[in-house]
């Protein structure tokens, strides 16, 4: 299973960051992550979006959702779609769906295709088994593991407090794509609704995950730094996610494997 960040900035876009927004690709199948603002470019330059399989959106706050209407026109109006064009399901909670219902002047399900789901549903896309869990971000925040063919597995928390539950619910020996907003609290929102680098180790050392790519970090606040006091607390494959960046999980081992732009997009 690869792994294509498209944004990896937290909560607004940083000068070199756009917002949240993540591919994870097995064999030909797409899934994208959330599409926070700015992160539009960058899955031009990465991937043709009519390859998109279907979409998962962990919460509605802009940093995650707002480039579906850069998507939604791209998707609408450009003529070459080499006949690929079909409708995309989306996947995200009732509170996210009924937000994107009144988020663009147009209804945009005429070229999505709106699926609604709830924290302990799962579905199978092309052989890929996504489930969906409960995270403490904002009411109708959702987590989503995928599980591929070969038995590789990605949890996404999109955004997230650490919590007891979040951890139970990460299967031993998974890899973690998560936020840390801060490097530490010092007062921030207090750990209720986000996460620093403590609470990101203590969430991959209570997970028993193998390895984690840390992201969301708010600007500016250095992303390095945040690595940095993950791996003095957690000695598993750790990796400080920047735009354009590809990773490979095999064998649950977690590589980079390009942080150039790959050909073609
Ligand atoms: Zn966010
Ligand atoms: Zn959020």
């Amino acid at each position: 299973m690869k792994v294509k960040v498209l944004g990896s900035a937290g909560s607004y876009q940083s000068p070199t960051r756009q917002c949240s927004s993540y591919l994870a690709v097995t064999g030909e199948t797409a899934i994208l992550l959330d599409v926070g603002n700015g992160s539009f470019g960058n899955l031009l330059k990465m991937h043709d979006p009519f390859d998109i399989r279907c979409i998962f959106l962990s919460h509605r706050h802009h940093d995650h959702i707002a480039d579906i209407v850069s998507l939604y026109h791209f998707l609408k109006f450009v003529p070459n779609d080499l006949g690929k064009r079909r409708k995309i399901p989306v996947f995200a909670s009732k509170a996210t769906h009924d937000f994107l219902a009144n988020y663009v002047a147009v209804s945009i399900f005429d070229i999505f295709e709106k699926r609604v789901v709830s924290a302990g549903e799962s579905q199978i896309i092309e052989g890929n088994s996504l489930s969906f869990g409960a995270v403490n971000h904002i009411d109708g925040s959702l987590s989503l593991t995928i599980t591929d063919g070969s038995g590789e597995r990605l949890v996404y928390s999109g955004d997230s407090a650490y919590s007891n539950e979040l951890a139970t619910s990460i299967a031993e020996g998974s890899t973690l794509l998560t936020e840390s907003t801060y490097l530490e609290h010092k007062g921030g929102d207090g750990g209720l609704i986000h996460m620093d680098a403590h609470d990101v180790a203590r969430l991959c050392n209570d997970a028993e995950v193998k390895g984690v790519i840390i992201s969301h970090v708010a600007y500016p606040n250095d992303p390095e730094v945040v690595g940095m006091l993950v791996r003095d607390e957690f000695s598993g494959f750790v990796e400080v996610a920047n735009d354009l960046d590809v990773y490979e999980i095999v064998s649950g081992k977690l590589c980079k494997v390009s942080h150039r732009i790959e050909e073609g997009y």
